[in-house]
This record gives C-alpha cells, sequence and structure tokens, in this order.
C-alpha cells in the first residue's frame, strides 16, 4: 500500500513559492461547499475587492483566473492580441520570451526590445521602437523580473505606450504586495499575477484585471478567441456579476473552491497589515539580508538603483559547487533557496524574501546557514560575520 504524504516543513526562501502562512493552509482545510452557494458567491464578490485593493485599482474586471500565473499570462494574451496584430515585447530575463511565445501563438508578430539580464528595461529603447512600429496595438513587460531580481518602471514604460497609442500587459507576478503597484495611477490596461510570491498563498490561482479600454478591445475582437477556457467573454459571466446585483452567474467551470478561500485568506492578511507596510517591510528585511550577503563578499546581479528587494539575485563565488550548496541548505537547514535560470543557471543564486517569508527570523536563518555551508565547503569568502551585519543593521533601525 502506498501511504499519505508528509511534506517536511521547508523555509521556502527561493523565487516562489514563498513560505505560506498557516493561516491560509488552515483556510485551505475549511469544509468545500458548492461553487454557486450563495455563501461562496458572497466571498467571491468580497475576494474582488480584496483584490481591487491588492491592485490599487476600481477595475471591475479583476479576478483570480483558476490556475497558475502563466494562466494569467495567456489570459492577457489571448483575449487583446488577433492574428496579424503588432505587440512589442519588453525583455530583460526569462518571463518575456515566455510573453514572445505568447504573441507568436496567437498569430502575431512580436517586436523585441532587448535589454540585458539584470538590467530594468530601458524606456527609451521602448520608444525607439514604438517609433520605429506605428502598426504596434500593445506593449508588454514584466514589472519584476524573477529571473534577475531587476524592476522595471512600470509608470513611465506605460505612459511611454500610451503616447503611441498602445495598451500595456503588466507581469506582475513577483511585484504584487512586495512592492510599489498602483494600476490605476499608472493607467495600466491589463495585468496579471500570481499567488505564490508575495502573497504567501499556495500556488495554483492568477489575480488579473482589465480596464475599460482593454475591454472594448476585447469586446471589438474580429475573431472568436481561441482559448475557451481563457475567453474572458464567457469567465466574465461567471465571476461578473455581482450577488448584490441579483444578477445569476452562469456555469463556466468548477471553482477551486477551498484555493479560493486560501487566496482570500491572503488577502485579508494583506489588508490587516495594509499594502505599504508589506511594501515597507520587504524593503527593510532585503536591506538586512544585503548588509549579511555583502559582509560575505557575495554581489548582487541588479544594480541597487533597479534591485527588488524580494529577489535577490547574488553571483555564486568562483570554484563553488551551486548544487552542493543548495543540496546543504535544504538537507541541514530545510532551507530552499533558488537556482539560476536560462544562461544565469549555476552562474547565481536566487533568495527570495517574498510576503510571509520577508521576516527576521527567516533572514537571520539564511546568512547562518549560507555562511556555515560556506565556510565548511571553503568558499572564497568572508566567513563568520553574516549575522551579525544584519543584526547590527536591524539595531540601527
Ligand atoms: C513565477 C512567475 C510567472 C509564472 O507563474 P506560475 O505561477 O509559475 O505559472 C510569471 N512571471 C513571473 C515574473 C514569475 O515570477
Amino acid at each position: 500500500m502506498t501511504s499519505s504524504f508528509y511534506p517536511p516543513q521547508r523555509t521556502l526562501m527561493g523565487p516562489g513559492p514563498s513560505d505560506v502562512n498557516p493561516r491560509i493552509t488552515q483556510a485551505m482545510a475549511r469544509p468545500t461547499i458548492g461553487h454557486l452557494d450563495p455563501l461562496f458567491v458572497g466571498m467571491m464578490d468580497e475576494m474582488k475587492g480584496l483584490l481591487q485593493y491588492a491592485l490599487q485599482t476600481e477595475n471591475a474586471l479583476t479576478i483570480p483566473v483558476s490556475a497558475p500565473g502563466s494562466a494569467g499570462m495567456e489570459t492577457c494574451f489571448v483575449n487583446l492580441v488577433e492574428a496579424g496584430d503588432t505587440v512589442i515585447v519588453c525583455q530583460n530575463g526569462v518571463f518575456g520570451g515566455r510573453m514572445k511565445e505568447n504573441v507568436e501563438r496567437c498569430g502575431a508578430t512580436a517586436v523585441m526590445v532587448q535589454d540585458e539580464w539584470g538590467k530594468a528595461c530601458d524606456p527609451q529603447k521602448l520608444e525607439d521602437a514604438l517609433k520605429a512600429h506605428p502598426q504596434a496595438k500593445l506593449v508588454a513587460f514584466v514589472q519584476a523580473e524573477t529571473s534577475t531580481g531587476a524592476s522595471s518602471d512600470v509608470k513611465t514604460l506605460t505612459s511611454l505606450a500610451h503616447q503611441y497609442d498602445c495598451l500595456v500587459i503588466v507581469d506582475a507576478v513577483t511585484s504584487l504586495a512586495g512592492t510599489e503597484l498602483r494600476v490605476d495611477d499608472w493607467g495600466v490596461d491589463a495585468i496579471y499575477s500570481g499567488t505564490q510570491k508575495c502573497l504567501s498563498c499556495t500556488p495554483g490561482l492568477s489575480p488579473v484585471s482589465f480596464n475599460q479600454r482593454a475591454i472594448d478591445v476585447i469586446k471589438a475582437r474580429k475573431t472568436a478567441v481561441q482559448s475557451w477556457f481563457l475567453d474572458l467573454n464567457l469567465v466574465m459571466g461567471y465571476w461578473g456579476p455581482s450577488s448584490s446585483t441579483g444578477s445569476k452567474r452562469a456555469y463556466h467551470h468548477t471553482a477551486p473552491v477551498n484555493a479560493l478561500y486560501a487566496l482570500h485568506e491572503s488577502l485579508v492578511i494583506l489588508e490587516e497589515e495594509g499594502l505599504e507596510n508589506a511594501w515597507a517591510r520587504h524593503a527593510l528585511h532585503h536591506k538586512a539580508l544585503k548588509a549579511g550577503l555583502e559582509s560575505l563578499g557575495l554581489n548582487f546581479v541588479v544594480a541597487e538603483a533597479d534591485r527588488l528587494p524580494q529577489l535577490n539575485a547574488v553571483t555564486i563565488p568562483a570554484g563553488v559547487d551551486d548544487g552542493a550548496v543548495r543540496a546543504a541548505l535544504l538537507n541541514d537547514y530545510n532551507l530552499e533557496i533558488g537556482a539560476g535560470l536560462g544562461p544565469m543557471a549555476g552562474k547565481v543564486w536566487r533568495i527570495g524574501l517574498m510576503g510571509y517569508a520577508a521576516r527576521k527570523d527567516n533572514v537571520l536563518l539564511c546568512l547562518s546557514a549560507l555562511d556555515e555551508v560556506l565556510g565548511r565547503m571553503h568558499a572564497p569568502v568572508n566567513h563568520g560575520d553574516a549575522v551579525s551585519a544584519a543584526l547590527a543593521f536591524y539595531q540601527r533601525q
């Protein structure tokens, strides 16, 4: 007989999933009720308000897609892009590359604006591309590039796109609840995120939001959306009408009921803390972690001005065995940090401080574990002072 699966309790400080607040896993264990039960529908309405708060938007079309962040990405592209369109994609890491895939699978042309990995998307390069491709309909970019830890300026990139009559799609999977994000103030037209990064919820859902301009483009489509499941015209019939208006929800798919309890709880926790306080907490613990990592002599991949607090990519010192270090952290400390992706594989570590994981005890655990493991492996680092450097930072606050 196969026995039940009992995972160990790990500390998750990689690129996601992040540490889940126990309140969220407890919420998930509550009784499953029908997804058209009036009480469940009421919870969904509340969830919409909480998501609007998290995204700083009044967009009525603000919902969680019943699938992970990648499905939120695909929802934006398949609904807004039609065959023959031109879309400008700013790429500075792995996820911009996936945007290109999405554009091309819609039968559209992707004009790529490339920036070096570890750099922010360059507004000047975007403007050059907008001038060179006046037929472009959309601009897409990633706010928080999880593959490198670089942050791009959503406000500036969005206003440039609008000057040239393009809508924007923003990837906010890693930025939501970790760094400043203001969908309405910045005029973002379509945005998607995920639950398992700075919301510290379990993986598997993707909050998305669309403004009226984006909805008008969807309604004016000449062709049907090629994905039945992600077609917002159908999804809106399910999530769209509110119980307060008394209109009926049309069955589209069975909502992942317990996963939605989890997201609701994570958003309640965010509201209790306050969005700006959550941003400030990520910044604070990032600075403490940075003090410790720099004391070890590790160098950040991203220049300070463009660095994300929630994703700390550092260069692996010469001669150090990437896999052996991560295995020692996992086996001896139950601590997960992230490996490099794509061209950065084997060259960097990605240390996440996302959501519930952005805490003092996690920072100190990570620094003491890294310091010990690197010392044991005779790595060329300044061994022994990482924890005290972080503590000294906290004491100055
Ligand atoms: C994690 C991530 C995604 C994909 O989300 P999944 O939930 O893994 O599908 C997309 N974009 C960025 C920037 C991410 O960090």
